[in-house]
């Protein structure tokens, strides 16, 4: 859930292809649609297939849900053939090559990052894939022990004071010019700063009875 009704920014750039956006919160913009995916009925699903998105940008454990759908054949989400966003929001586990691997089995596309605080991006991926570059006004820093920690733009944090906020997550912060042309500095993520494995199965089993 995005606070601030922020546009949604496929990590392809612009014009983005046609989305299906599994976060709520958004607002409207060309191409990209948003499904409130609930475990009551499976219309969604039907609306979600309807729309036939070239890319869907959801949660991991939304993502390898559909992954496992399209496996057993339904919904088949065909027109799936530009890439996958996975949206993390800080402190959530971060994607391992197990999933890397379950996603690219399922849909045969490309995957991007992108790491969301409830107010907002944080940082994404481009499409060079080599790292994920720190969204306009974040400000990321690593600690002596080698985790990220973030702070929003300024206009969120106004209210709040200037504090950091720990990302759950291991990595650099490194400034080199990326291949894509954008410049700022770029996040190399190692991993969780714990393997939140019980956190992981609660979301998978949620999204399991949804099937
Ligand atoms: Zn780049």
């Amino acid at each position: 859930m995005i606070a601030r009704r922020a546009a949604f920014r496929h990590p392809a750039g612009a014009p983005p292809p046609r989305t299906a956006v599994l976060l709520s919160g958004f607002r409207r913009q060309t191409n990209t649609k948003t499904f409130v995916p609930t475990s009551t009925n499976y219309r969604w699903l039907e609306k979600l297939q309807e729309y036939e998105p070239q890319s869907i940008a959801g949660s991991l454990g939304q993502l390898l849900f559909l992954a496992s759908l399209r496996m057993a054949g339904m919904p088949r989400l065909d027109s799936v053939g530009h890439s996958l966003v996975v949206t993390f929001h800080t402190e959530q586990p971060w994607l391992t090559s197990e999933d890397r691997d379950e996603l690219w089995s399922a849909f045969g596309v490309p995957i991007y990052e992108q790491i969301y605080c409830a107010s907002g991006l944080l940082a994404t991926e481009c499409i060079a894939h080599d790292g994920l570059h720190a969204a306009k006004g974040a400000q990321w820093t690593a600690d002596a022990n080698g985790e990220l920690w973030f702070r929003e733009p300024l206009s969120w944090w106004e209210e709040r004071g200037e504090a950091f906020a720990p990302s759950g997550l291991f990595g650099t912060v490194e400034a080199e010019p990326c291949e894509c042309g954008q410049t700022g500095v770029r996040l190399r993520i190692a991993g969780p700063v714990q393997r939140q494995t019980l956190l992981r199965t609660r979301a998978l089993s949620a999204w399991a009875q949804v099937a």
